[in-house]
C-alpha cells in the first residue's frame, strides 16, 4: 500500500532535475530546438514559417522531390533475420554492392546503427581502435561501446597515428576508422596514406563516406572510388540520408565480412528492417545518382565560388576544399550573432559550437547545393559581409 504522505513526495517531480539542466542550457544559448522545416525548389527551405535559403543541408544534388514514390509497403515487418529481409532490400543491397565494386552489402536502419553495430561486431577487449579526433560522434560511441581500447589521432595527423600504431603493435587486432569528408570542416582524410599505414602495421581500415558518398568519384561512389584505392578499404561504410535524401545505410565489403555482421551485428539482428518502400527509393537514388554527374559538377562549382568569395571577404574557411564550409569566428556569441543575423536576412546556416566542435573554434557551417542559383549566393555572401560588419 503507497503511503500517502510519501506519495505526496514521490509524485512530486521526478523530472524536475532535468528542468535545470534545460534552463543551464538555456541561459548559457545551448538549448537545441526541433523547428517546422519544408524544403522548397532552388535550395530553398521554409523554417517556422520564414523562407530562407537553404544553406545547412545535406541534400548536397538536391535529390529530394526529384524521385517517384515507390507504391510499395510502408510496414517493415520485423527484424531482416526473422521476417523483415523484402526483396527490395535485397536488391538494394545488389545496386550497391555494384555500385562499389564490392562483393557483397549489408543495409541498416541509419548511419548511425550501422556505426554502432559495425564497431561493435569489428573489435573488442584486447583490441584497439585508431580514430581520428574528429570523427562523428556515431563512431565515438561505437568505439565506446566495443569496449576495445579507443585510439584518438590528432585530426588528420598520420605521423600521430603511425606513433599510436608502433605503441599498439602487441594487441590482437587494430582498426583505423576515419570519416572520409569531416562534418564540422569540410577537409579530407587522408586515405592513401591511411592505406600505407593499414597495410604496414597490419590493421583493418574503415571509412565513413556519409558525406563524399553521391558527391565524390565515378557514380557518386565517394571518396575511396575517386582515389581509385576501394579495395584496400576493407568496410566501406555509406549512408542513404544525405546525398541520397532518403534513409538508411549500409556496410560494402567481401563476403565474409557481411556474413560475419549478419552473425554479430546486434544494431542489425535486434532492429526492424528498413521498410520495402524506404528501400526502393533508396534503388531509386542510386541509380539517379550515378547519371547526376552534371549535380555533381554544379556542387563543386558552387562550393569553390562560396568558399573562395569567403576568403575574398578576408573570412577564414579552414581546410575545407568541399561542400561543406565552415566559417571559423572562435568565440560563440559571435557564431550565435551572425547565425541570427544571416537568419534576419534570408539566410539559414546553423552556428555550430562546443560541444559539437572543440572549444575556442566556434563557426558558421555552410552546407552548399548543387540547386543553388549563383544570384542566390550573391545575396548570401552579401548578407554575410553586413553580418560581419555589425
Ligand atoms: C550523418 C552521419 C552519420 C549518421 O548517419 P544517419 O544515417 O544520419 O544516421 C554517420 N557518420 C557521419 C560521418 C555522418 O555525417
Amino acid at each position: 500500500m503507497i503511503d500517502k504522505h510519501n506519495e505526496d513526495r514521490v509524485t512530486g517531480q521526478p523530472l524536475d532535475w532535468m528542468k535545470a539542466e534545460l534552463q543551464m542550457l538555456d541561459e548559457t544559448h545551448r538549448l537545441r530546438q526541433l523547428r517546422s522545416s519544408e524544403r522548397l525548389p532552388d535550395g530553398r527551405i521554409r523554417i517556422d514559417g520564414l523562407d530562407l535559403l537553404n544553406l545547412c543541408s545535406n541534400d548536397y544534388l538536391g535529390i529530394i522531390g526529384e524521385l517517384k514514390a515507390p507504391a510499395l509497403d510502408c510496414g517493415a515487418g520485423g527484424s531482416r533475420l526473422i521476417c523483415g529481409n523484402h526483396p527490395e532490400l535485397i536488391e538494394l543491397e545488389r545496386r550497391l554492392a555494384e555500385l562499389h565494386g564490392a562483393s557483397s552489402s549489408l543495409v541498416f536502419g541509419s548511419g548511425f546503427l550501422a556505426n554502432l553495430g559495425c564497431l561493435t561486431a569489428l573489435v573488442d577487449r584486447g583490441d584497439v581502435i585508431f580514430s581520428d579526433k574528429l570523427n562523428h560522434a556515431s563512431i565515438i560511441d561505437g568505439a565506446l561501446l566495443s569496449r576495445a581500447e579507443h585510439v584518438r589521432y590528432r585530426h588528420l595527423d598520420v605521423d600521430h597515428l603511425e606513433t599510436l600504431l608502433k605503441k599498439h603493435s602487441g594487441a590482437r587486432r587494430k582498426l583505423i576508422v576515419t570519416d572520409s569528408i569531416f562534418s564540422m570542416d569540410g577537409d579530407v582524410a587522408p586515405l592513401e596514406r591511411l592505406v600505407e599505414l593499414k597495410l604496414r602495421y597490419d590493421a583493418m581500415l574503415m571509412v565513413d563516406e556519409a558525406h563524399s558518398g553521391g558527391v565524390m568519384g565515378p557514380r557518386g561512389a565517394g571518396l575511396s572510388a575517386a582515389l581509385g584505392i576501394g579495395e584496400h578499404v576493407d568496410v566501406h561504410m555509406g549512408t542513404l540520408s544525405k546525398a541520397y535524401g532518403g534513409y538508411g545505410a549500409y556496410i560494402c565489403g567481401s563476403d565474409t565480412l557481411v556474413q560475419y555482421l549478419i552473425n554479430r551485428a546486434r544494431s542489425l539482428i535486434f532492429s526492424t528492417g528498413l521498410p520495402p518502400s524506404v528501400a526502393a527509393s533508396a534503388s531509386q537514388a542510386v541509380d539517379w545518382i550515378a547519371h547526376a554527374d552534371q549535380r555533381r559538377q554544379a556542387l563543386q562549382v558552387n562550393a569553390n565560388y562560396f568558399r573562395s568569395e569567403l576568403q575574398r571577404l578576408g573570412l577564414d574557411t579552414g581546410e575545407s576544399s568541399t561542400q561543406i564550409v565552415p566559417m571559423m569566428l572562435g568565440s560563440e556569441n559571435l557564431a550565435l550573432r551572425v547565425s541570427e543575423s544571416l537568419r534576419d536576412r534570408g539566410i539559414a546556416a546553423l552556428p555550430i559550437r562546443p560541444p559539437t566542435v572543440p572549444m575556442n573554434s566556434s563557426r558558421i557551417r555552410f552546407s552548399l547545393m548543387a540547386t543553388h542559383r549563383t544570384k542566390d549566393l550573391d545575396v548570401a555572401l552579401q548578407a554575410v559581409s553586413d553580418a560581419m560588419q555589425e
